[in-house]
């Protein structure tokens, strides 16, 4: 499994839904967090390999670009206990005070350090691959990384968004490693 290129069209693609329990399904979540753990990056959605899905992992230390907060079905949870996380068919709601942090992307390796504005917080409902319904409730940067993996599943790259002038952020250059 490998990255596509920036000018694959399934980049700029809606992702469709897919079914956890296909086998095809789970090898790609095997290959992707494969790959994931290869680059180093702290999250990776499946249009970035090739694949039409509605699929993202995140893969988030704890000390990575800046404090995170993680709740699922309710209860706090550790970072570490979720390396990597799989989300299926996810939907993301984002809320709170938007920030500018610095993000780069496993598809555009030419890209380094563009400045995005994300919410502080989301909630995400997802499949797990179990096939369960979650709910994770995160605010910092792994909101950050969500937010930037979910984009991937409605086609948007981080070089969509208008370029700012300010740079006044608290998040760190480890932004560098949010595929
Ligand atoms: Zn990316």
């Amino acid at each position: 499994m490998n990255l596509v290129p920036k000018t694959h069209p399934v980049l700029r693609q809606q992702a469709l839904a897919v079914n956890p329990f296909a086998p095809d399904v789970r090898a790609a979540i095997r290959g992707m967090a494969a790959l994931l753990k290869k680059t180093r990056g702290v999250g990776l959605a499946a249009p970035q390999v090739g694949l039409p899905w509605a699929i993202f992992l995140t893969d988030v230390p704890n000390n990575a670009g800046g404090p995170s907060c993680l709740r699922i079905n309710g209860k706090s949870v550790a970072l570490s206990s979720c390396r990597p996380l799989a989300f299926l068919n996810p939907k993301v709601e984002a809320f709170g005070a938007i920030s500018q942090g610095q993000e780069g992307c496993l598809s555009l390796p030419d890209v380094r350090f563009i400045s995005v504005p994300r919410y502080e917080c989301v909630k995400v409902e997802f499949t797990a691959l179990d096939g369960r319904a979650m709910l994770l409730e995160a605010s910092g940067f792994f909101a950050r990384v969500v937010q930037h993996e979910f984009d991937h599943l409605r086609g948007t790259l981080i070089t969509d968004y208008p370029q700012v002038e300010s740079m006044a952020t608290s998040i760190s250059c480890e932004m560098s490693r949010v595929s």
